[in-house]
């Protein structure tokens, strides 16, 4: 019996975690990573996988996406799985009455791990819904979460639309009673402002998603970050990229990052319009940070061990001995790109000469995604049909 079941060689291994940053061979046995060294015996393993020019780092973990209750919601194996994701959140769609049925129709079938931050709309992320302030109960919402921790990360609050913070203080009172944390999504107008959003209904381990959104300006008038973004990360307020069709601008990302405004997190906000409009997808969303200036190994450490310890999962996020072989396999493609982004004034782009994308993606030991059957053998090996009995 050989000791491993899969084998990675020969690629270039970025496990910020663990400090590793060259080429490692990586073994898998069952579900779990069984050794990381410079050289593993290949007849040790009962299958191979050569992964020369490419890159291996944990399976990517998106803190937004959709996969439930909005309008745009995509089963998440498909949008996850393809594209190196082997852990989503599920920003808001369901809520405290109806997450048992996202629950069974979507988490319990998905291979992809899928875990869910409860809106703070009992109904879930409904856009008429939203606006009733009736439906917002911080405690059958917290009760809701203290009866589901293995899947329920914290509270989402998004699109309130009245001019005040009501939506968002029952979602800090259910993340209170709960013990979680809430990720916001709402744009400022006169007369309720991101500024006191920020500093004085958001507490440290909140997040704010969709920070370079044009709606949401990070950079003030004076073309630098605003001094409340600043003051609001020193609280420790975390900051998430949370792409979407409408929520990401490089007007916005390019001049923050420049100034040392990174995301914590980088995050897709995946669902139809994004998915069709930007293909914001996590490798898609890791280039843009690529090329706005943040290094590759930063970008797998926001992309992986950032979100994992946002939601606490300490097995998650990286590649040492013994944690779950979750693990994607990227190669950065040359040739001729066009990045896209968006905003209430339309999508515009950022012309690349490369990016980077998923080549093959493990989850639990297993591939479940292979780009150019890297796990494969060759079709001449196709066994002859056993002619003998058909004929
Ligand atoms: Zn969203």
């Amino acid at each position: 019996m050989k000791s491993y079941d899969l084998l990675l060689k020969n690629g270039n291994l970025i496990d910020p975690k663990n400090n590793l940053n060259g080429s490692f061979d990586v073994a898998i046995s069952k579900s779990k990573i069984s050794k990381i060294a410079k050289s593993i015996d290949q007849n040790k393993s009962n299958t191979v996988i050569d992964a020369s020019n490419m890159i291996i780092c944990p399976g990517l973990i998106d803190l937004h996406a959709h996969c439930y209750g909005y309008f745009g919601a995509i089963f998440p194996d498909e949008m996850c799985l393809p594209f190196g994701t082997t852990t989503m959140l599920d920003a808001g769609g369901s809520g405290w009455k109806t997450f048992d049925d996202m629950k069974e129709k979507v988490i319990s079938k998905s291979t992809a791990r899928v875990l869910s931050l409860l809106n703070i709309v009992g109904s879930g992320m409904i856009i008429d819904k939203e606006q009733v302030v009736s439906d917002m109960d911080p405690v059958a919402t917290a009760n809701k979460i203290n009866e589901r921790k293995d899947l329920i990360a914290g509270v989402k609050v998004a699109h309130f639309e009245a001019n005040s913070w009501q939506a968002v203080d029952k979602g800090r009172k259910a993340a209170e009673l709960s013990g979680t944390f809430m990720m916001v999504d709402q744009n400022p107008i006169k007369g309720r402002s991101m500024e006191d959003l920020l500093l004085n209904h958001m507490v440290s381990g909140d997040i704010l998603t969709h920070m370079y959104a044009w709606g949401k300006p990070i950079i003030g008038p004076k073309s630098t970050v605003e001094n409340f973004f600043l003051k609001a990360r020193e609280n420790g307020i975390i900051f998430d990229l949370g792409h979407g069709a409408g929520s990401f601008s490089f007007s916005m990302a390019k001049p923050a990052i420049e100034q040392g405004f990174h995301p914590d997190t980088i995050s897709t906000d995946h669902h139809r319009d994004s998915l069709l409009s930007n293909h914001s997808n996590m490798p898609n969303c890791m280039t843009k940070m690529m090329h706005l200036g943040i290094t590759l190994e930063e970008v797998i450490k926001k992309s992986t061990l950032n979100p994992s310890e946002v939601l606490g999962l300490p097995e998650l996020g990286h590649l040492g001995e013994g944690s779950e072989a979750d693990i994607a396999v990227l190669k950065i493609i040359e040739g001729d790109f066009g990045l896209i982004d968006n905003g209430l004034t339309g999508n515009r782009k950022l012309n690349t000469s490369n990016i980077i994308e998923n080549q093959l993606t493990i989850k639990g030991g297993k591939v479940v995604w292979d780009r150019n059957g890297l796990s494969f053998g060759n079709y001449e090996d196709t066994p002859k049909p056993d002619y003998d009995s058909i004929y």
